[in-house]
Order: structure tokens, then sequence, then C-alpha cells
């Protein structure tokens, strides 16, 4: 199991999107992403190169420092996550954090679902893509579904992903208009309005200009 892994950067901010929009979480980001989505806005993320590995224990550290200054829980994001074994970091998390609180801090996990699930977290928000589907397990196993959209097959694509979860997990589900698509924020909108088991979520962390 890995004792280090590359970090793209980890800071304390709100949530900024989905189900725990606007709550505070302690962010890690990690590299590595071989999914290519053209439109990806952090594609500074997907080389592990540039980006230092950083000790388990340090970054569990930095997690455990936040629990105790508010973070409501953690969010584990890339990149792709998934890309590394997420065991170890997990354990090492919810172990410092039972010792700096009295529960262990809640870990979420932002995927794609390309690779097999691993670390066991609380709350796994999948954002599939079209041109890489996810995996059956986490589709049955998420408790968020959020679908980037750009275009129209991109809500035939959401449609099909959530059928086949909620015979499962009944995920709560999320549509998100691209960044900057004008195209997507139509096609969202109208979407949502006739289709109520549908909630829209924006990048509001992006439109106040946070992290
Ligand atoms: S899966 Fe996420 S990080 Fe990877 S290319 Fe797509 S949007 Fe970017």
């Amino acid at each position: 199991m890995a004792s280090t892994l590359p970090v793209v950067e980890k800071f304390h901010s709100l949530q900024g999107e989905g189900a725990h929009v606007g709550r505070s979480a302690f962010f890690i980001r990690l590299a590595s992403c071989k999914v290519g989505c053209s439109w990806c806005d952090t594609k500074n993320s997907w080389s592990t190169n540039n980006h230092p590995k950083e000790s388990i224990d340090n970054i569990s550290q930095a997690v455990a420092n936040a629990y105790t200054k508010g973070a409501a829980f953690v969010v584990i994001t890339g990149g792709e996550p998934l890309h590394h074994n997420l065991d170890t970091l997990c354990n090492a998390i919810r172990n410092i954090t039972t010792r700096a609180n009295t529960q262990p801090i809640p870990i979420h996990l932002e995927t794609s679902g390309v690779d097999p699930l691993s670390g066991r977290p609380n709350w796994i928000t999948l954002s599939p893509k079209r041109h890489a589907p996810p995996r059956k397990e986490i589709i049955n196993t998420c408790q968020e579904l959020k679908v980037i959209v750009h275009n129209q097959e991109d809500l035939l694509f959401a449609e099909d992903i959530a059928k086949h979860a909620n015979k499962s997990s009944q995920p709560l589900l999320f549509l998100q208009p691209g960044w900057n698509a004008k195209e997507g924020e139509k096609l969202t909108l109208e979407y949502v309005k006739t289709h109520p088991q549908w909630r829209l979520s924006l990048q509001t962390h992006k439109w106040l200009g946070v992290l």
C-alpha cells in the first residue's frame, strides 16, 4: 500500500457544488487523471509530474487540523482519485481524526467511477463521463450522481446512468451545466423544470471567485 500520494493542492474552504454545497470542507486534490475530458478545468492535475508526493501522515494531519477548525468533512478529489488505492489514506484519516475529535471526520469522494472503489468513503459523488463510462459497483453505491451537461446527449446519458443507479443506490440526482457552456445552462434549466427528480448544481465557488 502507498505511504505517499501525489498532491496537487489541499485546502480548507466551502463545498461549492452538489448536495453539500455551502458546507465547510477540507479538500485533497490528488494528481493523475487519464479520463481526458476536453472541457476539464483541472488539467494541471492530469500528470503526477510537478506534484510532489506527500506522506499520508502529513495529509491526514492536515485533515485533523482542519477538523479542529470546523471542517465538517473531507473531500478527496482530483484528477481521478481512484487511480490510486485510497485504503491507506482513508484509514489514516479515520484514525487521526478520531483522536482529534470524538468521531472520525466523514470522507467524501468525487470520482468519475472508472476505477475500482477503495477507501470505504462515507459519501460518493459519481460524476460519470460519456466517453469513459463508470463501473457498476460505483453506480450501485454512490449517494450522489452529478452529470455535467454540455449538450442533449449528456441528458440522455444522465438518465441512462440514473436508471441503473435508482435500482440500487437511489442517489440524489444533479445536473450541472459545464462552466461557460451556454447551451448546457439552457438545456439544464429547462430539463430540471420538467423532470423534478433532478436538481440543478452550480459551481458557486467559481461564481464567487474562491477556491
Ligand atoms: S475526470 Fe475530472 S479531472 Fe479527469 S479529465 Fe475529466 S473532469 Fe478532468
